[in-house]
């Protein structure tokens, strides 16, 4: 398609506010985050311009390249599997971790965001439908996941996380998302975490995340078209 991406980036905000208000949620309750791995610094300054200010990359090697190539006003998410020993990359390049898996690497992020002299917000990834990915926590570990956060002061559990299966309909999201938000509802009761933050919603199903609550939507081909092979 030969449309730029800062008019890919004025439609992708239309159908969030769309999104936002056929659910009766205001506008701003949604966050865009643009997703720019596989894409080179060209394109998030593109997209800078055309007014996104938060990026998410899924892995420590490349983002630590491409953040040191961007304008320093741009803010950085990293959205992939995070492994123990990268945790003092990711508290230095990263303003949140919405990918965390596990309490070992939960308390990694709090050892090396204390050594970096800050606190990091993070969102436990659920694995909601058992099937999904190789990746996030099951539900029945969750409990027990917020609890001995607790007793970490450097990590700022802020919410949650899920990726669904891969579907051509975004309605076969559409439980997935729900089931994230009834346990965020369950887990907010019975342990004093908040959990405000929803990160649900990718390119193909976004706006029925959206219905369902979220509150990040993470999003690339929506903005920069398909991403390289390479
Ligand atoms: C790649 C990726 C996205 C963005 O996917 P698109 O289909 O390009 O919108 C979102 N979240 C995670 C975790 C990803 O790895």
């Amino acid at each position: 398609m030969g449309e730029s991406i800062s008019e890919r980036v004025a439609q992708t905000m239309e159908r969030i506010r769309a999104a936002c208000a056929r659910s009766g949620r205001a506008a701003d309750s949604v966050r865009l985050l643009a997703v720019t791995k596989k894409q080179p610094p060209e394109r998030v300054r593109e997209a800078l311009a055309a007014g996104v200010t938060v990026f998410g990359e899924s892995r420590v090697q490349e983002a630590k390249v491409k953040i040191s190539m961007c304008p320093g006003h741009a803010v950085w998410h990293m959205i992939g599997h995070l492994q123990t020993n990268k945790a003092r990359d990711a508290a230095r390049l990263f303003q949140m971790i919405h990918s965390v898996d596990s309490l070992r690497l939960l308390e990694a992020i709090d050892e090396a965001a204390s050594a970096a002299g800050r606190v990091m917000p993070v969102l436990l990834e659920v694995n909601v439908s058992g099937e999904s990915s190789k990746f996030g926590l099951a539900p029945e570990a969750v409990p027990a996941v917020l609890d001995e956060a607790n007793r970490l002061h450097r990590v700022q559990i802020a919410g949650l996380m899920t990726i669904p299966p891969p579907a051509d309909d975004p309605e076969k999201a559409r439980p997935h998302f729900a089931k994230l938000r009834t346990l965020r509802d369950e887990w907010r009761r019975g342990t004093g975490h908040g959990l405000d933050e929803l990160s649900m919603g990718m390119s193909g199903d976004f706006e029925v995340a959206i219905e369902e609550g979220a509150t990040w939507v993470r999003l690339g081909m929506a903005l920069f078209g398909p991403r390289s092979a390479a």
